[in-house]
């Protein structure tokens, strides 16, 4: 089983291991409020990135030890703002487990943060395929024109 906790499927059986039959029974539990109270005795209650007072706690991942406090190194406290910046892409929906990771080592790091490349629509995607249609055609008609100058050459030679 993966135990890593870098998915919501990976720290839901983690969770599960640890007898919790979801999240928020676990943020409901007194271990959880153990853990809370480690990382903020640890590291304060002001944002990790802009020192704000913090909102709430941002897990990085959901590793059992994470989960149990045994380590500490991947929960931050974090502010409303930064949160947000973290957890929802500038269009407003919603970021998955992977871009949320991403996204907050970019904040840590000061780059901008990762956005999802946008779907193109159907009529992008036909004109695409059509521009990619169109230069295979002109790189075969090229290497034909090439190919018929060559074969006088070749018969000579022969
Ligand atoms: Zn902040």
């Amino acid at each position: 089983m993966n135990t890593k906790g870098l998915s919501y499927k990976s720290r839901n059986e983690n969770l599960k291991t640890l007898g919790f039959v979801s999240y928020s029974a676990y943020l409901a539990s007194p271990l959880w409020a153990s853990v809370r109270d480690l990382v903020t005795e640890q590291r304060g209650t002001r944002c990790v990135k802009c020192r704000e007072p913090m909102a709430c706690l941002h897990h990085q991942r959901y590793s059992l030890g994470d989960l149990t406090g045994d380590d500490l190194s991947h929960i931050h406290p974090i502010c409303n703002r930064c949160h947000k910046k973290v957890e929802f892409f500038s269009d407003g929906t919603k970021a998955r487990f992977g871009w949320v990771r991403k996204r907050f080592i970019a904040l840590m790091a000061s780059r901008d943060l990762p956005e999802k490349k946008k779907r193109k629509s159907p009529v992008e995607r036909k004109a695409c395929r059509q521009a990619r249609a169109a230069e295979w055609r002109r790189i075969a008609e090229e290497n034909r024109a090439l190919l018929l100058k060559a074969v006088p050459l070749i018969l000579d030679n022969g």
